[in-house]
């Protein structure tokens, strides 16, 4: 496994590959691996004969007051993870070779960017639009491979590939959980023992949701009400939000129809959670 953080040489590697009729898999990632990460990887690794990681904390997608420096970071960890897998190529570069003093050049979707996460995190998209873009043009890869643990990213980078041409595969993945069934998140580490059992209310009231429209409920204001009151129980969690939408246009559904997602952003202690449902009615 080669670990590099050199454009230039990344692409040489990837050519040999391609040269030698490999598919390359591209998993991108900010890196403090864990199973949901490893669950793209190995999916990567079935299907394409030459698998690069990124691992990139990238600046771009945080706002002011966000983790950005705090957020976790451990490459040997990540390497031996990556290794055990048999990855072939660990891109992972400094901020300064993906953005150079005088960068000035930003990628953004402009419709479904503004909506769930968009509303809070202004530019977020953007950022992550922009570095995407950028990676997609260093390793040309066959197929890229995305989670469903934040499917707007995943939809918006889907948008992206098709409006900017890109030839390659996005694949979407679904969401890993822990054990107690909160969906595995780099950011879980800075939740203490009592916040860890509120943050267990969000895929609860998922699972309420989800039981409400088995039962028949097909008004989204009363179902959104239940989940809130569920999470509002616990201490320590504010709600950023709570969205019943169209997996395809992210609108607003005020009555339950057909398949949709339903997602949310909460706030248990200091640490912005999200999780998301799809349910079909
Ligand atoms: P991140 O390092 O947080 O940027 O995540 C890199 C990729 O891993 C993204 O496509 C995420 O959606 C995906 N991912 C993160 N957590 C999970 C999870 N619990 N299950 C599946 N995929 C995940």
């Amino acid at each position: 496994m080669i670990v590099s953080g050199s454009i230039d040489k990344v692409r040489k590697i990837i050519k040999k590959a391609k040269q030698q009729g490999k598919t390359i898999g591209f998993v991108p990632t900010m890196g403090s691996l864990h199973c949901g990460h490893m669950s793209l990887v190995k999916r990567a690794k079935k299907e394409c004969g030459f698998v690069i990681v990124s691992i990139f904390v990238n600046p771009a997608q945080f706002g002011p007051g966000e983790d950005f420096k705090c957020y976790p970071r451990n490459l040997d960890k990540d390497e031996n993870l990556l290794r055990q897998e048999g990855i072939d190529l660990i891109f992972y570069p400094k901020d300064d070779v993906m953005y150079p003093r005088d960068y000035s050049v930003y990628v953004e979707e402009g419709q479904l960017s503004s909506k769930l996460c968009g509303q809070f995190r202004s530019g977020h998209f953007k950022g992550v639009c922009t570095v995407v873009t950028k990676l997609f043009n260093i390793i040309v890869p066959d197929s890229a491979y995305f989670g469903q643990k934040d499917y707007q990213q995943a939809v918006i980078l889907k948008r992206l590939v098709s409006d900017l041409n890109f030839s390659l595969k996005v694949r979407i993945l679904p969401i890993i959980r822990d054990k107690d069934k909160l969906a595995l998140s780099s950011r879980n580490r800075y939740l203490s023992e009592i916040e860890r059992q509120s943050a267990l209310s969000l895929y609860s009231s998922l699972l309420l949701a989800k039981s409400l429209i088995k039962k028949g409920q097909r008004d989204s204001n009363e179902i959104i009400a239940a989940m809130k009151k569920l999470i509002l129980s616990k201490k320590t969690a504010k709600i950023e939000y709570i969205k019943i939408v169209d997996i395809q246009n992210l609108n607003n559904l005020d009555k339950i129809k057909g398949k949709l997602l339903i997602a949310l952003a909460v706030y248990v202690g200091r640490t912005r959670l999200i999780d998301n449902i799809i349910v079909s009615a």
